[in-house]
Parts: structure tokens; C-alpha cells; sequence
């Protein structure tokens, strides 16, 4: 998971359509089925690839999963299963744009808090590094949640959910840390050797929060917390000192 850009408004057109097949669904006597067909048709009718576009922009280069930043998108993900919220089945605000793999593995689980809240987190809606932090090995892990006492439960059930903890995506991660680390390293030096301009050296950066290979890392280094972490904190205050 990493953290998207804010969900933009859909066009007035394209609202007034999903308002309309969400009326034909909350009046059906019978809302999933309805759900059911209706989103299929909507999937394949050309009215709806605006929708697909604006989701993909959102991803970002190479339309890396919402969910695990491993794989390329490729389906739509009803966050609220439109099996459990039919009257959700029509609705942007619902939408995310995940992997194959990770659509397997949710399925229709949505579970609830005890207050009624969503536990699964939301990373187009929410702020996800709440919840989840790199740690030195590169593995995503849930943060530390004081009051419980133990690893916060969104992170936790999150992970379990849409197996966020993948060996393979854990050892993309390791990978994509480990050329960080050293990236950023070569960048330091050469920026104090006067062999690379400050300016340079920040289009790097840029270029670096682009790129596709499990960009979850790159977020949490070069935008998140993470940049309080070394070598990325000396980066930072070498590129900011210059300014
Ligand atoms: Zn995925």
C-alpha cells in the first residue's frame, strides 16, 4: 500500500449516470442481482472507460495495484463488496483499481468494527501510513498501536485480507530499499563532491517517486515517514539546506 493522490470529482455526466443505475438498483426487489448484472454491463459498456481511465491515473506509472504496489491493475475493486452493499455496486467513491492476485484474495471480505467502521483500509481515502511502516528488512508491517498494546488491527487485518504480506512482494520490497538505499547514497556523495547539482539531484528524487518497481517503498522513504530514516533524512536536509 502506499499513499495515492486524492480521489479527483468525477464529470457532472458521469455522476448522473452512476446516480442513475444506483436508483435502478436500491428500487430493485432484488439489489444484488441487480448489482450484479448492472456493474457487468457497465464494465464492458463504453460509457464506463472514463472511469477506468481516471482510476489508472491515479495508480500511477506502470498502474501499479492500490492495494500491494506489486502488480499491474487490472480489475475494478469494489471496496465494499457488492455482494454485502449492492446499493455501493455504482458508486466512484467505491472504486479502486487492484491486481488480479489481490482481487483473489479479498473476495467478498469486509469486515466491520465493533463502532460499525471499515477495518480493511482504504488507500485512496485514507492515510495508510497510519497504519503500516517499512522496517529495515523492507518487509510493509503494521505500525504499534499504544492504546492496544499491540499492532494496530486495521494493519493487521489488512495484511491478512489481501495478503499484503506476500513473500514475493516482501522480497520486491527488500530489493527495491536496498537500491534505494544505495541510490540515494551515490546522490549524497556526489552532491558534496560538487560532481552533481542540488537541482539534479532533486529531479532524481522526482524520478525515483515515479517509477513502477513497488513504488509502495519509494512513497514511504521519499514521502512518508520514512524520509526521517537514514540515508533518506540526510538527503532531505542536503537538498533542503540548499535551498
Ligand atoms: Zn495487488
Amino acid at each position: 500500500m502506499r499513499q495515492l493522490p486524492k480521489r479527483p470529482k468525477l464529470s457532472p455526466l458521469l455522476e448522473r449516470r452512476l446516480g442513475e443505475e444506483t436508483l435502478k438498483i436500491t428500487r430493485s426487489t432484488s439489489p444484488k442481482e441487480e448489482a450484479e448484472t448492472i456493474y457487468a454491463n457497465s464494465r464492458a459498456a463504453a460509457w464506463f472507460k472514463p472511469i477506468i481511465a481516471a482510476l489508472g491515473k491515479l495508480s500511477g506509472m506502470g498502474a501499479r495495484c492500490m492495494y500491494c504496489s506489486g502488480s499491474e491493475s487490472s480489475d475494478v475493486e469494489h471496496y465494499r463488496p457488492k455482494s454485502s452493499f449492492p446499493e455501493y455496486a455504482m458508486t466512484w467513491k467505491n472504486y479502486l483499481w487492484i491486481c488480479t492476485p489481490c482481487n483473489r484474495a479479498k473476495l467478498n471480505q469486509f469486515p466491520i468494527a465493533a463502532d460499525d467502521s471499515a477495518i480493511l483500509i482504504n488507500p485512496l481515502d485514507e492515510n495508510v501510513w497510519r497504519y503500516f511502516y517499512i522496517d529495515e528488512f523492507g518487509n510493509l508491517s503494521p505500525t504499534w498501536d499504544v492504546q492496544r498494546d499491540d499492532y494496530c488491527l486495521r494493519g493487521i487485518k489488512t495484511a491478512e485480507i489481501i495478503g499484503l504480506d506476500r513473500q514475493a512482494l516482501q522480497e520486491a520490497r527488500r530489493s527495491r530499499m536496498d537500491d534505494l538505499k544505495e541510490k540515494v547514497g551515490d546522490t549524497i556523495a556526489l552532491v558534496k563532491a560538487n560532481e552533481l547539482t542540488v537541482s539534479a539531484a532533486k529531479s532524481r528524487v522526482v524520478k525515483w517517486r515515479k517509477q513502477p518497481f513497488q513504488p509502495d517503498v519509494a512513497d514511504y522513504f521519499l514521502n512518508g515517514p520514512g524520509r526521517k530514516e537514514q540515508p533518506f533524512k540526510a538527503l532531505f536536509s542536503l537538498l533542503n539546506a540548499a535551498t
